[in-house]
């Protein structure tokens, strides 16, 4: 059973920066600029490799959405790569009283679920709350590591060690 990894961008492979990011980035030479989203200059390219190496099948969960592929991916190193839908706000089941009860949930939350379908998973995000843990421990069946990255620093070796130490006692699939 294959293993998964849903990556957010924004917080995690794009740092909103802050006190010690900056202190860090001072002394780098600074990358173009890119002409159509300055935030991608602050996207570590090697970022890409340390996580293909965790050995998930990588899914995006951003609303980059497709944008992702055409221009983070490449300068990452990844190929493109499946694109978790933003669920239509307008759709009317959005107003279902049953939804009351997903208060503060997420809008990939559920969908990272459904496309899960019962497989491990790991869920990198830097805005994971309460609700997103509880959606997850009721509908989810198979592990699960909903791991919060600081966004003002992206993530960082911390973030990976401790995936892997998680995944490790996982099912490594057929
Ligand atoms: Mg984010």
């Amino acid at each position: 059973m294959s293993r998964l990894l849903f990556l957010d961008v924004d917080g995690v492979l794009i740092p909103f920066g802050g006190p010690s990011g900056h202190r860090h980035r001072t002394f780098l030479p600074a990358p173009p600029p890119d002409a159509d989203n300055p935030l991608l200059a602050r996207a570590d390219p090697a970022q890409g490799a340390r996580l293909l190496a965790l050995g998930c099948e990588l899914v995006w969960a951003t609303t980059w959405g497709e944008e992702a592929n055409v221009s983070l991916a490449p300068r990452l190193g990844l190929p493109p790569l499946p694109v978790l839908d933003e669920p239509d706000r307008d759709e009317p089941d959005r107003d279902d009283p049953d939804r009351g009860a997903q208060a503060g949930l997420q809008w990939k939350t559920e969908p990272i679920v459904l496309h899960a379908a019962g497989r491990p998973f790991v869920w990198l995000d830097d805005e994971i709350g309460v609700a997103d843990r509880r959606w997850v421990a009721a509908h989810h069946p198979g592990p699960a590591l909903l791991h919060v990255v600081d966004p003002v620093r992206g993530l960082g070796e911390d973030d990976l060690g401790a995936i892997r130490a998680e995944i490790r006692g996982w099912p490594a699939g057929p």
